[in-house]
């Protein structure tokens, strides 16, 4: 490993140094979209930095074994399990069947990563693809004690497990069980906390999809989707499991007392959580109506790198206000730092014995609680460093593996293959340019310009100076 890693846990309140359970492979849990509708850039803030993580332990030196969720059944409005299945509100709204919803958004979903770089993990598993596992283990929960019958549905009994709270850090009954709308008791709890394992009946009888099971036709709740999905995938110790500061009470803390409980030791040691992406009103949500997509900002021209480098930005445990007056001085800030970078002259091989100490550099500061703003920092720091062009630009493209903001774009890195009588061509026309400019012969400079846009070749200005493309 380049470094050790320091990750906050919201287990233990601290910053724990990271230990994997199996020496260098990391067994990682990302709860993914409910795909109901779009993704908002909220949302995204969660997922951009979970792909942060996972890229930077990859860079400390960890295989990174990622397995995420795709929620197509069983999360309700309300986490209180009262509200309407969040998928079949979404095809009531559209016309359309819950599937044919659930395959929209997914694809639009993983569309938007793409934009943002985010990689998509190797295991992407709609729940609606295990109804088979969720129904062992609620069986076995029953076995054991943990769950019951009630009303015609199963619970999980949270009256069972000593540290049902230890996540969340209260031991108060008096966390709100369901933060979002119409929430009622439901007078077939035991205890205000426990939580629907599988419905089979349910006030709302619309529901689309519905499976045979020992107890009825129905369907399962959201929370065992992700325990099921990460034991089968990711085996019975997992190392970091991530979501979103709102999934913390009740989904995670759910997950933790049903997967110990099925599995009877301690499941997940890591768990990392992203604070909220908030506008002017708040938090940023989908039930709330209109929201912010990346489409809507690429409609507005921002490239969505800008978003990405907005969220790099800040420390992923701190809570983030948008508003376009700060997305755009990052989108100045990244066209200058794209300007830079571009204008590196690479001559050579890169000095990869004077690259170590920056790349373990690099490494320290995102293996300590994922400083991604510190991160940026070391990139700027590289322009300063006594290296040449060539390892500069090794080391940004190298950062940039992390960083993912398409630093160097494959354009520019192109300038270092393109035969080199080309580049000086270009480079001694920008400089005529230059003169011309200078003695203000702006006709000249123009015809500099379009003769080399003739040649297929774009230039761009900038306070920096001139970089060039080819178009
Ligand atoms: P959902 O599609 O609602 O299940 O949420 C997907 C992910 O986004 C979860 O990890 C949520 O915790 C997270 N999330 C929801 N709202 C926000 C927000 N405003 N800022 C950051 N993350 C969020
Ligand atoms: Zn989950």
């Amino acid at each position: 490993m380049l470094s050790k890693y320091y990750l906050y846990n919201t287990l233990t309140k601290q910053i724990d140094e990271f230990i994997s359970n199996e020496p260098g492979v990391v067994k990682m849990y990302t709860c993914g979209p409910t795909v109901y509708h779009f993704a908002h850039i909220g949302n995204l803030r969660s997922y951009i930095m979970e792909d942060i993580l996972e890229k930077s332990l990859v860079y400390d030196g960890y295989r990174v074994d990622r397995v995420m969720n795709i929620t197509d059944v069983g999360h309700l409005s309300s986490d209180a399990d009262t509200g309407e299945d969040k998928m079949v509100k979404g095809a009531k709204r559209e016309h359309k069947t819950v599937l044919e919803i659930a395959q929209y958004y997914t694809d639009a979903f993983f569309k938007d990563c793409e934009d943002l770089n985010i990689r998509k993990p190797d295991t992407v598993v709609p729940a609606t693809s295990c109804i088979d596992e969720f129904i062992k283990v609620i069986e076995s929960l029953l076995e054991k004690g943990y769950a019951y019958r009630s009303g015609e549905n199963i619970y999980f009994d949270t009256s069972k497990v000593s540290d049902y709270y230890a996540l969340t850090g209260h031991n108060s009954n008096d966390l709100r069980v369901g933060v979002r709308d119409d929430v009622d008791e439901d007078e077939n709890k035991r205890n205000k906390a426990d939580f629907v394992l599988w419905f089979t009946k349910s006030k709302f009888e619309d529901q689309q999809l519905k499976w045979d099971s020992p107890w009825g036709v129905g369907y399962p709740g959201w929370h065992i989707e992700c325990s099921c999905i990460s034991i089968k995938n990711l085996g019975e110790r997992l190392d970091i499991h991530c979501g979103g500061v709102d999934n913390i009470f009740p989904h995670h803390t759910n997950e933790i007392a049903q997967s110990e409980a099925f599995l009877g030791h301690k499941w997940c040691n890591y768990w990392f959580h992203v604070q909220h992406l908030n506008d002017k009103e708040g938090k940023m949500s989908k039930s709330r109506g209109e929201f912010l997509t990346v489409s809507l900002l690429k409609s507005l021209n921002y490239d969505p790198m800008v978003y990405r480098m907005f969220c790099l930005q800040s420390h992923y445990r701190k809570p983030l206000e948008f508003s376009y007056a700060a997305l755009d001085n990052v989108a100045s800030a990244y066209e200058r730092l794209k300007s830079r970078i571009a204008a590196l002259k690479p001559d050579g091989e890169p000095d990869m014995e004077a690259a170590a100490p920056y790349r373990t550099e690099f490494a320290e500061v995102l293996c300590n609680d994922l400083n991604t703003s510190m991160a940026l920092t070391k990139v700027y720091d590289i322009f300063k460093a006594p290296l040449d062009d060539a390892t500069k630009l090794w080391l940004i493209k190298d950062f940039d593996t992390v960083l993912s903001l398409n630093l160097v774009s494959e354009k520019e890195e192109s300038h270092t293959d393109t035969d080199d009588g080309l580049v000086a061509i270009i480079e001694a026309k920008i400089s005529e340019r230059a003169e011309a400019k200078k003695a203000r012969d702006y006709a000249k400079a123009d015809a500099i310009r379009d003769e080399l846009k003739a040649m297929g070749i774009q230039l761009k200005d900038s306070k920096e100076g001139t970089t060039w493309e080819k178009i």
